[in-house]
Formats: C-alpha cells, structure tokens, sequence
C-alpha cells in the first residue's frame, strides 16, 4: 500500500488542507499548520482543529497519512544563543499545533552551521533542540528531512542523520523523511538499478527502514551532486521516470507519506495518477 499526495495549501485555515488533497486524488497530504514564513502565528481555534479533525475523519485520512512540515525559518542548530532559543521556541509551538491537531508527524530540515560552527556541533545542537521539544510537547513525532546540502545546510549525508537520532533520548519520536530532490543533489543515486540498490542498501545499514516515515517525491533540476535544491515536476528533470518507477515498485516505501513538492501544482492530479499506475500489486 502507498500513500501518495502533495503538500497541500491550508490558506484559509488548516482545516482546508484535507480538501484540498481529496480534489488531486490524493491518500495522503503533507501542510504547514501556520505561515512558513513568519515567525508569529495565531493560535489555533478550536473550530480549526475541529473541523480540521472533521474533514480528515471524513476524507479518511489516518495519522499515518498526515506529515506536517515546519517553518522556513527554524534552525535548530544555529550557532547563536538568542537565536537558536527563538528557532526553539518556535518549533515547540509548531509541535504544540501539531499535538492539538492530533497530527502524528512533524517534518523538518535539521538546521545549519551558517559557518560558525563545526558540522558535529551542530548536529549535537540539532538533536538537543529535539530533546527539548520532546520535553515539552508529548507524541508528536519529530521527523528529520534529508537536506541537499546547499550552503551550510546540514544532515545531507545519511551519517549525518544518524549522528543526530543517536543523542536524542527518546528514539522512539525520530523519524527520516527522504526527499528525492535533495538526496540526488547530494550524491546519492536512484537513476540506475545498481545507484538505486546501492542508495538504499546505505540507508538501511546506516539509518534502518524502521526509521523511514516519509518521503518527499520530487524530481531535480539539477545534475547529482550539485548539492543545488530544485525541485522539478516528476519525470521532466535529472532523476527521471524509470527512477520513480522503481520507488513505486518497492515494498519497503510502502505505508508512508509520499508528497509531492514539485514546482507545478496543477499536475499534482496527473503526478499522483502516474506514480499510481506504476505501483505493481
Ligand atoms: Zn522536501
Ligand atoms: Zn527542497
């Protein structure tokens, strides 16, 4: 069984989201809970999570099929004190909404050194902030995103990843989400069968399918290894249908949000209908 939709817009409310990803087909839906691109939100209306925990009831989607993504702005590792407590602070109330609107999974990008600190640093500083909200917000489970390593972005490589779950003190709430686009753009291949073998072989071994709890489906723009993060829409970029074709086929990807970032919203109903068509029974 594969879950398969796309981040979805909330405007208006979070409890659009769910309709919004019943209209392109999809089983499954990814959304940010308040604007990705401000600091403050206001809080949540018990007739937003009403009707937001309404309309999933009603539309079938499960905890499983729900992945909420977190702020932009959030960096969990940051260098500076003021600043990283604000990130802190900031992705506590993010799983405090997510916690309200019984949304299992919150997705985020580890964080970055911004150059003045050493990449293990950072990765410590990552995995304390998620100590920290795991202190204060229960259930939620905080779920890593692989990065393309653009700038001083950190977890781009799967050791990196690990680094981070192996200092959180509750493993049970850490999670992975690969996203295609920056897995490529780092170096790892899904292309050829022996690239997408080889792929998956290192994440098992270093990070373990049990971790898997999402992943982001999007096709790159750029060549692998460009450590560049550009989405593309499904089979028009460097990755490539055959590569999606295989994903579809694995049974080890199955019973996780698989979302759609691509660039094109409009084909978000054709992208799922595709990747649907090549999932053999
Ligand atoms: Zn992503
Ligand atoms: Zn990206």
């Amino acid at each position: 069984m594969k879950y398969l939709g796309a981040h979805v817009s909330a405007a208006g409310g979070v409890e659009n989201a769910p309709g919004n990803a019943q209209k392109i087909g999809a089983t499954c839906f990814a959304l940010f809970t308040k604007n990705q691109r401000q600091w403050q939100a206001k809080p949540l209306s018990d007739k937003n999570i009403n009707n937001f925990k309404v309309n999933c009831g009603t539309l079938g989607f499960g905890p499983g099929q729900i992945l909420a993504h977190d702020s932009y702005l959030i960096n969990l590792g940051h260098p500076e004190k003021a600043a990283l407590e604000k990130s802190r602070l900031a992705f506590i109330d993010e799983m405090q909404r997510c916690h309200q609107l019984g949304i299992a999974m919150l997705n985020f990008h580890p964080g970055s050194t911004l150059k003045k600190i050493g990449m293990d640093d950072c990765l410590a500083t990552i995995a304390q902030s998620i100590n920290i909200a795991h202190q204060k917000v229960p259930d939620v489970i905080a779920v890593i995103e692989n990065t393309a390593g653009q700038g001083s972005n950190v977890g781009f490589d799967f050791e990196q990843i690990k680094a981070i779950i192996d200092q959180v003190e509750d493993q049970s709430r850490t999670g992975v989400c690969i996203d295609t686009c920056h897995a490529f753009a780092a170096g790892y291949d899904f292309v050829t069968r022996e690239g997408y073998e080889r792929t998956w072989d290192l994440f098992d071994s270093i990070i373990g399918f049990k971790n898997l709890k999402g992943m982001h489906l999007n096709d790159a723009k750029k060549q692998i290894n460009s450590r560049v993060d550009r989405h593309e829409s499904i089979g028009k970029g460097q990755i490539g249908l055959g590569a999606f074709q295989k994903i579809m086929e694995d049974k080890r990807l199955d019973h996780i949000p698989m979302i759609l970032e691509t660039p094109n919203d409009s084909l978000w109903a054709r992208e799922i209908s595709l990747l649907t068509s090549m999932i053999k029974s």
